[in-house]
């Protein structure tokens, strides 16, 4: 959101400028502008690396069905409690070393990558966009991936609790920030879970239902732009698929179940940033 905020009030006609033109206006903008942008981007990645570890929290515990909020983190070899001084994100990793403070057991460098990851998004979604509902449904949508996404590279599922929550977040968040363009949005969630559903039920193997809620979750987010994510996570799954395959053999590899999710949630990223790019290029260079 800072970006066109910040870039119109310093280079933009006077009429977008605050307070009265003139040359002190334009040349003490420029610098309010960069610092308001600053201050938004460090703050949306300080939140985003706090979210980040409460969402290693529930890719650990909800596929084992245990309290997201009780007890308290604590480590999973000696059973100590963290203290706050090393719960936080990415420092406190970094800072131990990746082990224990107590028992001095190694802590996988996910959790550190995880809240990086996340802070990262989140960062990238601010600088992206420009509207309240575009920085509303990317946020919440970066939040929803990346625990769908873990937890189905560990369990090789992706637990109703996220999928089913999160299109009840995109449909209320649509509605009530852009209500004319919820129908494109509700369209592409059926569109993309019809589709999943029609592939799951000719060929149970490659897909569960997990991938087909998913899918209509990031139709429900996206619109239009869930058809480039869907290309781009079939076209990363094959190549993915065909690798494994390679490596091991056909019949070795058909029985290495790749999680579909994963490839899904990189497609959406990839189409939340660039979709609009995609589409256009695609229609441009592709179909004429
Ligand atoms: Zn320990």
């Amino acid at each position: 959101m800072c970006r066109q905020s910040a870039l119109g009030a310093a280079f933009g006609p006077p009429s977008l400028r605050s307070g009265p033109g003139g040359a002190w206006t334009i040349l003490k903008n420029p610098l309010a502008a960069v610092d308001e942008c600053l201050m938004e981007t460090a703050f949306a990645g300080v939140l985003g690396a706090i979210f980040g570890s409460f969402l290693n929290v529930v890719a650990h515990r909800l596929p084992r069905r245990e309290s997201l909020v009780a007890p308290a983190s604590h480590c999973v070899a000696c059973g100590t409690a963290i203290k706050p001084y090393d719960n936080i994100p990415v420092l406190s990793w970094l800072l131990l070393r990746g082990r224990c403070r107590s028992c001095g057991t190694r802590i996988s460098a996910r959790y550190p990558l995880v809240e990086a990851g996340t802070a990262a998004l989140c960062v990238a979604v601010v600088l992206a966009k420009s509207s309240g509902v575009g920085l509303a449904l990317g946020l919440a949508m970066v939040l929803l991936l990346v625990p769908a996404a873990a937890i189905d590279l560990d369990h090789k599922r992706i637990p109703n609790a996220i999928t089913l929550p999160g299109c009840l977040i995109a449909i209320v968040l649509g509605f009530a920030l852009d209500a004319s363009g919820e129908p494109a949005r509700l369209l592409a969630g059926l569109g993309a879970g019809g589709a999943f559903l029609l592939v799951t039920l000719i060929s149970p193997r490659g897909m569960g239902m997990g991938d087909v809620k998913l899918a209509t979750m990031i139709g429900l987010f996206l619109g239009a732009a869930v058809i480039p994510a869907v290309m781009i996570a079939l076209l990363s799954g094959v190549l993915v698929g065909g690798a494994v395959i390679a490596r091991v053999g056909v019949s070795a590899g058909r029985k290495t179940a790749v999680p579909f999710g994963p490839f899904l949630a990189l497609g959406a990223l990839i189409a939340l940033f660039a979709g609009h790019p995609i589409m256009h290029w695609y229609s441009t260079s592709v179909v004429h």
